[in-house]
């Protein structure tokens, strides 16, 4: 049995980035922490990208950055500038090897590979090699049980090279609706690295996950529409869940981060920078009271009008393409990044909603008080 001032159940973004921040700020001096991870090794799985409000925070760890986007609907495009906030990405391998190395300078961390936590009891973590207890436990897994009910933004990427010059590598295609939308909003990502390298990714957002095969033959039939011959290098896979039921605080040495501390973004499935925000909050408040509280790094009023988009999209989805398509042509860019982002004031909230189309949001709203009234 080993003792920790404090222990990190997973490893991952949120797990390393709490770490971090622990570290940065001072906190483990004379603190002990213990990371335990059932990964055996860290390889390349993700690519984060984000619109960057933080003045680069992990500038070694970018892969690219760019200040132009567009959204592509109906055969057109919208061409948008972010030159105050780039759109940045961040592979995941450069990250963990560079809080791994910052963390292993400080004698008073233990990063514990794999550690497969069984279960959980008040301050002790049972794991298949050993029991751990801790003062603070903060828990970044998953339940396994998830509600099948749940709406997933799910997708697969592939990192390809062509050898010809293809891609428009000053500008992500962040949303490529023209494809078929059936069963659930779908849409293409382009993140061009070069003009011959892009990650091409085919994103859904619906119930029900698909196999590989299915997302690599639309993948296929996209890069043949678009004439790319191409050899791939790199693939990621992902389900994030958009709607987990809201963290319940039981005890006060225990919390839960990231995507299962209710972080991720329902309507876009953008965690990272809210993972920073709030690791660096969290982190000043037990610096500065040794208290855990989980920060608010997310306005109510998201969560709320996130849920009447979510419902939009669950059953309204082939009305997505021109949804979103008008959500940046009628407001300005800054202001829809900063809604996206969690950080738009009361006018540009307004001028958001206003923008959307009334009745089926107004229907979705009733749909939305009458599950509220059920439940209650
Ligand atoms: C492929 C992919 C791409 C994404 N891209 C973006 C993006 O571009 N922008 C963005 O904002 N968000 C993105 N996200 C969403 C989100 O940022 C990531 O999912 C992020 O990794 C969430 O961090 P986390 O710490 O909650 O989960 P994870 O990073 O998944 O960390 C959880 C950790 O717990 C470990 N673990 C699980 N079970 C156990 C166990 N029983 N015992 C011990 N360890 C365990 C896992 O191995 C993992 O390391 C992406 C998600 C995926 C899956």
């Amino acid at each position: 049995m080993k003792d920790f001032d404090y222990i990190i159940l997973g490893g991952g973004l949120s797990g390393l980035s709490l770490a971090y921040e622990l570290n940065r700020q001072g906190c483990l001096a004379n603190k002990t922490l213990c990371i335990l991870e059932k990964r055996k090794e860290y390889t390349k799985d993700k690519n984060w990208s984000f619109w960057d409000f933080n003045n680069n925070k992990f500038e070694n760890c970018e892969k690219k950055s760019w200040t132009k986007f567009s959204i592509s609907a109906n055969n057109q495009t919208a061409l948008m500038e972010c030159t105050k906030n780039p759109y940045r990405t961040i592979d995941s391998k450069k990250f963990y090897d560079f809080i791994i190395e910052d963390l292993s300078k400080n004698k008073n961390v233990s990063l514990v590979l794999g550690s497969e936590i069984i279960t959980i009891n008040a301050s002790t973590v049972i794991t298949q090699q050993g029991t751990y207890i801790g003062s603070f436990i903060f828990d970044s897994l998953l339940n396994n049980n998830l509600n099948s009910g749940l709406m997933y933004q799910h997708f697969y990427g592939c990192e390809i090279e062509s050898e010809h010059d293809i891609f428009e590598e000053e500008t992500v295609q962040l949303m490529d609706f023209n494809c078929e939308q059936i069963n659930g909003m779908h849409f293409f990502y382009i993140l061009p690295f070069s003009k011959k390298k892009a990650l091409v990714e085919t994103t859904w957002y619906s119930k029900n996950i698909k196999s590989l095969k299915e997302y690599q033959i639309e993948i296929d039939e996209y890069l043949l529409k678009k004439n790319i011959i191409s050899k791939t290098n790199y693939t990621e896979l992902g389900a994030i869940p958009l709607n987990l039921p809201p963290r319940k605080l039981s005890r006060s040495n225990y919390l839960k981060i990231g995507t299962a501390g209710n972080l991720t973004r329902m309507s876009t499935g953008y965690t990272f920078s809210a993972i920073q925000d709030y690791s660096e909050q969290l982190v000043k408040k037990l610096r500065l009271e040794n208290i855990i509280e989980a920060p608010i790094v997310r306005k109510k009023k998201y969560t709320f009008l996130d849920s009447i988009f979510l419902s939009v999209i669950e059953t309204d989805y082939k009305r997505m393409p021109d949804i979103f398509f008008n959500l940046f042509k009628k407001n300005s860019t800054q202001s829809t990044i900063k809604f996206l982002c969690d950080r738009s004031n009361f006018f540009e909230d307004i001028k958001i909603i206003l923008s959307m189309p009334k009745v089926v949001f107004i229907k979705h709203f009733l749909i939305y008080l009458y599950k509220q009234l059920r439940n209650n």
